[in-house]
């Protein structure tokens, strides 16, 4: 892998970086510890010979050197013996999704490009994006849980591609791990210097979006896993009000993702009929619009300070009406709600169009003008914003449109 970081270049302000070769990937031989539970890390133990007395203490000190000193080599862990270390290095490793390239923008945006196995061995691997977003007092990573998605929602490029497979929960874990190596974002690591890395609180990697490739209530038990490990408070520690599940609208799913993974909840709900929503997220055929805000209302842990997000894409001439932003109004109420107006992405070969910044205005100030505070994001000033949803496997420099798409979708308040 070539990096390549470019922070103060006047002409362009991103870096496509050289992709590796991928005759040159050789997949992992060796199970990596990487998204393993407590107890799935006493079980590794155990298999590779270490006494069920010790196993609780070493899992917790594995847990440790993985999670918050993010180890790479088994050779770091000095609280660890020697011999036990040879052990667990001769049969598991430390691996995170390989890099295949990196993109630093001036304004501190990042896109990873990660190579993952195929599901059997011999198989092409896959690659998945995963992006991070910088601010002053936060840095939020847009993650992904599955490659490709079953869903097809209209004006979503991933929409497009078949469903590939369900990504582990290493695989999701991973894509964090994978942001915070490159940002020395560990305890004792020396931390990336670049513009636009946060510089209020301790954490380059604060929040993480489920909003990249994929339904993540479609692969429910890992991403439960994965986000559980990410908000251990003795780990990678992120709160789980800094973490959002972002869905496409799994209405019987909900209840469950409250109760057993507890994060913000963001829902791209998109349109206000049925008709129209059934043809923009065809999942609404399954479940309308009625039955998922009854979910929504029955969100567990929902209140006024926890709110769930409701996104809606801007497509001109489709969703964008004055009419259409009264009704969302009306839908809404008494729901703790703040909605998020994400400008449309368009890629190649879609019909839609993002509607016209006016629009985009005038849909807001209704909006506004019920109690919601500020809807759309705007770029504030600097540039910015690169694209979630319908990440692709291609290191093409970020548009503005993009990274105001991604900018609105990291819901950053
Ligand atoms: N599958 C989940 C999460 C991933 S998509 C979901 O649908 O919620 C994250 C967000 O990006 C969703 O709100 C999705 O509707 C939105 N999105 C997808 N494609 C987009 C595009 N081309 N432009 C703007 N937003 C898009
Ligand atoms: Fe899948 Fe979400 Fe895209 Fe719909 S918007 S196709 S659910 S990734």
């Amino acid at each position: 892998m070539t990096i390549l970081i470019d922070a103060t270049s006047p002409k362009t302000d991103d870096i496509a970086i050289e992709k590796t070769a991928l005759e040159r990937y050789v997949a992992p031989a060796k199970p990596s510890l990487v998204g393993l539970s407590r107890a799935a890390l006493a079980e590794a133990l155990g298999a590779i010979g270490v006494k069920p007395q010790q196993q609780k203490m070493r899992a917790q000190q594995l847990w440790h050197w993985l999670y918050v000193r993010g180890a790479q080599d088994f050779d770091q862990m000095s609280s660890m013996s020697k011999e036990l270390r040879i052990l667990l290095a001769a049969h598991y490793t430390l691996a995170r999704p390989e890099i295949v390239a990196e993109q630093v923008s001036i304004d501190g945006t990042r896109k990873w490009l990660l190579r993952l196995p195929g599901e059997h061995p011999g198989e092409q691997p896959h690659e998945v994006e995963c992006v991070y977003i910088p601010e002053t007092d936060r840095g939020t990573l847009c993650v992904s849980s599955q490659i490709g998605c079953t869903l097809n929602c209209s004006f979503c490029h991933t929409g497009t591609q078949r469903l590939v497979r369900n990504l582990t929960p290493g695989e999701i874990v991973g894509q964090i791990m994978v942001a915070r190596d490159r940002l020395g974002d560990w305890l004792g690591a020396p931390r990336a210097q670049a513009p636009g890395l946060p510089t209020q609180g301790d954490r380059c990697v604060s929040n993480i979006v489920m909003m990249g490739m994929g339904e993540p209530l479609y692969n429910f038990e890992a991403v439960r896993d994965a986000l559980l490990i990410v908000m251990d408070g003795d780990g990678l520690g992120i709160s789980r009000r800094r973490v959002t599940l972002s869905t496409s609208g799994v209405a019987p799913m909900i209840a469950r993702a409250g109760d057993e993974i507890g994060t913000m909840l963001a829902v791209s709900l998109h349109a206000v009929r049925n008709e129209l929503r059934n043809e923009l997220v065809p999942l609404n055929r399954k479940y309308p619009i009625e039955e998922l805000l009854n979910a929504c209302r029955n969100y567990p842990g929902v209140s006024n300070a926890r709110r769930i997000t409701f996104e809606y894409v801007m497509l001109k001439g489709v969703n964008d009406s004055a009419a259409d932003a009264k009704e969302l109004v009306r839908l809404l109420a008494g729901i703790p709600a703040k909605i998020n107006l994400i400008p449309f992405n368009p890629w190649p070969g879609t019909t839609y169009e993002c509607s016209d910044w006016e629009q985009i205005e005038k849909f807001s100030e209704i909006i506004f003008n019920a109690g919601y505070a500020s809807p759309v994001r705007t770029p504030r000033g600097r540039d910015i914003l690169a694209a979630c949803g319908q990440l692709k496997s291609a290191t093409e420099k970020l548009s503005a449109r993009e990274r105001l798409a991604l900018r609105a979708m990291a819901m950053t308040d």
